[in-house]
């Protein structure tokens, strides 16, 4: 274990590949989730089943004291170690131009107030020349009914700019990735309405769905030596989508 990371949202999805890419690559990792312990514990249990390191904590973003809990978890899992790596990856999805107040207050607590805040209260904790890598989405730049989901993304591209700013004299470099049209729970879609993946690969330059190692894959890129010199910067990772 020569580094440390933390990754949010990493019960399932693209922040589980996000976790077991980092592990793979020598890190503690602490699996952070919402609700869904059994998903967290097997993210834990299929890290450590292939040589890894990894702790799991509880935490609801969608609650005023959510990104307390992350930071006491987070605290005691690395016990006394500084944080290498933090990786902003929890979301949840919609509502549209329908949403009522409560629901539009909840995707920005879990979406905007939980990333800001996190890493905020992560600094003291944060190396100097740590990463920040937060996972934006494509919605900021194609339209979807999803308004309110696609506004927390837009937020999070301006946050990475300012911060890698801010930053900078630290050493702490500030990246965003935004992936496109990938498989998990958010897109369950994808499988169960009939040609939406067919319909997919044809807007898809490289002719496929997305999955979520594709994604974690870019997120270590950030993690890397190789990345030294790159902050304030949003990759689009979606296998070339509309490119027309
Ligand atoms: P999933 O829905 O598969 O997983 C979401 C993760 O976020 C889970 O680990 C979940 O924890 C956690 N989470 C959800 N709500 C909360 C909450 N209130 N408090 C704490 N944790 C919470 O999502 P994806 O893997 O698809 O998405 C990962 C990231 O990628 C998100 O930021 C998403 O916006 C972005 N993205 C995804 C795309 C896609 O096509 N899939 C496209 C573009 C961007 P739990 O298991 O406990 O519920």
């Amino acid at each position: 274990m020569d580094r440390t990371a933390l990754v949010t949202g990493a019960s399932r999805g693209i922040g589980r590949a996000i976790a077991e890419r980092l592990a793979a690559d020598g890190a503690l990792v602490a699996v952070h989730y919402g609700s869904n312990k059994a998903a967290a514990l097997e993210t834990v249990a299929a890290i450590e089943t292939a040589g890894g390191h990894a702790f799991p904590i509880e935490a609801d973003l969608a609650r005023a004291d959510g990104v307390d809990l992350l930071i006491e978890g987070l605290t005691e899992g690395l016990d006394g170690r500084p944080l290498d790596i933090l990786v902003n990856n929890a979301a949840v999805f919609g509502p549209g131009i329908d949403a009522t107040p409560d629901e539009f207050d909840r995707v920005f607590r879990v979406n905007v107030r939980a990333p800001f805040f996190i890493i905020q209260k992560a600094l003291p904790l944060l190396r100097d020349g740590s990463r920040i890598i937060n996972v934006s989405s494509g919605v900021t730049w194609f339209a979807v009914p999803e308004a309110v989901y696609a506004m927390t993304k837009g937020a999070l591209n301006v946050l990475g700019r300012s911060l890698a700013n801010t930053l900078g004299d630290r050493g702490i470099t500030v990246n965003t990735v935004s992936p496109g049209i990938t498989r998990s729970d958010m897109n369950t879609w994808l499988d169960e309405l009939p040609g939406a993946a067919e319909g997919v690969r044809k807007i898809v330059a490289l002719g496929r769905v997305g999955e979520a190692a594709d994604i974690a894959d870019a997120v270590a890129f950030f993690t890397t030596p190789d990345s030294r010199w790159v902050t304030g910067q949003v990759l689009e990772v979606n296998g070339g989508l509309y490119l027309g």
